[in-house]
């Protein structure tokens, strides 16, 4: 990560250069929510691709599902949502700014207390006892805390009067939860077997912001493993490594990844842990993984009736499964990368170009058509079509080869094809490298050949 990236930085990045924009932006935006451009629509798709790839396609025992979004609200009644999921919220009578009592605590003391372990009496006796002010305005005028649900409501219904309460869900794992049964019995699956999805979920979260970092509505990757109670801690384990393995496989340095363990654990849960990322705002979760013993299961066993037992076909032993939990959000990590993979690089003539090193899978474009002048397009686009059912590539004849290059740098796309004169004649084009700038000269037949060899994950 280049030391002079802030989030001011990234953000106009992301504006000028399609990745994200702010979301409903003509009409002033809308808080916290954010559109993926072209360009960050792909870059984000590819990460999606890459955690897929890794935790459903390579793994024999783990199977994908895309479970609906609206959810019959015993769910969330059985998972304990309904009744605790919420935050901490204290509200500033003076300038009316709202704030998280735990993040006050910790952004006071510089992350050395933990309010993690701590009760609401006892955070606020902390805060006054430190006398902690308002971030924003500077006095020290809270109102008690109060518990901010965190669940978006909305309503079924068709006659009026007679609307349902229902929820956007604010994690995808339920939906793996309530599809153990089908599962199981559908792809005639073994425990240990874990089930994997990527969707939508939405927080109406007390202090969005940070960009990408905390939004209300965002994309997770989890997948919940359902293993034997004695096998368990094992697969904690593993599944710590293959996480961390996975964000370092996709570009983030380990100078800038670290395990934090949790102190206070869910009344049900034998072990929790987050990788943290040093994000331009500082150390911050990436990923969590939980160990949550019983509770799913036996939550959902309780609230529908069923029975979520697994009978062992051959010890005959019957049991119901601990789930270890691994849950990441593509947006998250999509920051992250974005962190990681910008630089802004001094050149030898004195200028400076910013460069988005993306790993060649991740790029949103693996290759640039360039023509050198617009009278060589006819040429430059059978390149593209040539290219283009194959893989993800931009064309753009407008403005000098320079800023056309910078362009690509600034969108992370390794290669960059020129077509020139010579290649009416030769039919070979120049290709540059994003990194090392340094340039060689390929037949067009070769070209898909040498970018999918270099692009492979
Ligand atoms: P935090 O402590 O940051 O609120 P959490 O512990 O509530 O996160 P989980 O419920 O474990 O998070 O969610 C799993 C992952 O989903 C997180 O590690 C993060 O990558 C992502 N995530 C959670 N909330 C948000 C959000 N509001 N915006 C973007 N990503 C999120």
């Amino acid at each position: 990560m280049d030391k002079n990236l802030t989030m001011d930085k990234l953000v106009n990045l992301c504006k000028n250069r399609g990745f994200v924009f702010q979301g409903s932006e003509i009409y002033g935006g809308f808080a916290n929510t954010w559109d993926f451009g072209p360009v960050g629509v792909e870059l984000k798709n590819n990460i999606k691709r890459a955690w897929w790839k890794k935790f459903v396609q390579e793994d024999p025992n783990t199977y994908g599902v895309d479970a609906a979004i609206l959810m019959n609200p015993k769910v969330w009644e059985a998972s304990g949502h309904v009744q605790s999921f919420s935050d901490p919220q204290m509200d500033c009578k003076s300038c009316k700014y709202r704030f998280r009592a735990d993040n006050l605590i910790e952004e006071h003391s510089k992350n050395s207390v933990s309010a993690e372990k701590m009760t609401t009496k006892e955070m606020e006796d902390y805060i006054a006892e430190h006398k902690i002010k308002c971030p924003h305005c500077g006095n020290f005028n809270w109102t008690p805390i109060r518990q901010f649900k965190l669940m978006f409501e909305t309503s079924r219904g068709t006659v009026e009067g007679e609307k349902d309460v229902v929820y956007l869900r604010p994690e995808t794992c339920q939906g793996e939860y309530v599809n153990f049964l089908n599962v199981q019995r559908t792809m005639r699956a073994k425990v240990p077997f874990a089930i994997a999805q990527i969707g939508k979920s939405f927080r109406n979260e007390i202090t969005p912001g940070n960009f990408l970092f905390r939004t209300v509505e965002f994309e997770q990757m989890e997948l919940q493993m359902f293993c034997h109670p004695e096998k368990s801690m094992e697969f904690y384990k593993n599944y710590k490594d293959r996480a961390m393995k996975f964000v370092e496989e996709l570009g983030l340095t380990k100078e800038n990844l670290r395990y934090h363990d949790h102190e206070k654990l869910a009344h049900y849960a034998k072990a929790a842990c987050d990788i943290q990322y040093n994000f331009p705002i500082g150390w911050q979760e990436l990923n969590g993984i939980h160990h949550r013993g019983i509770w799913d299961l036996s939550r959902h066993g309780d609230f529908s009736g069923k029975n979520m037992e697994y009978l062992d076909p051959y010890t005959n032993e019957k049991f119901l499964p601990n789930v270890i939990e691994y849950s990441i959000g593509a947006d998250r990590l999509m920051l992250a990368i974005m962190s990681e993979a910008y630089e802004e690089e001094k050149l030898e003539n004195g200028e400076t170009r910013v460069v988005m090193h993306f790993k060649p899978f991740l790029a949103p474009f693996k290759v640039a058509i360039l023509p050198l002048q617009k009278n060589l397009g006819e040429k430059a686009k059978e390149v593209y079509n040539l290219l283009s059912k194959k893989f993800m590539c931009d064309y753009d004849e407008a403005g000098s080869i320079g800023k056309r290059y910078r362009r690509q740098d600034e969108i992370g796309t390794p290669f960059c094809v020129t077509i020139d004169f010579d290649t009416l004649e030769d039919n070979t084009v120049t290709v540059r490298d994003r990194d090392t700038m340094a340039q060689i000269r390929l037949p067009i037949d070769e070209l898909a050949d040498y970018v999918q060899k270099k692009i492979e994950y």
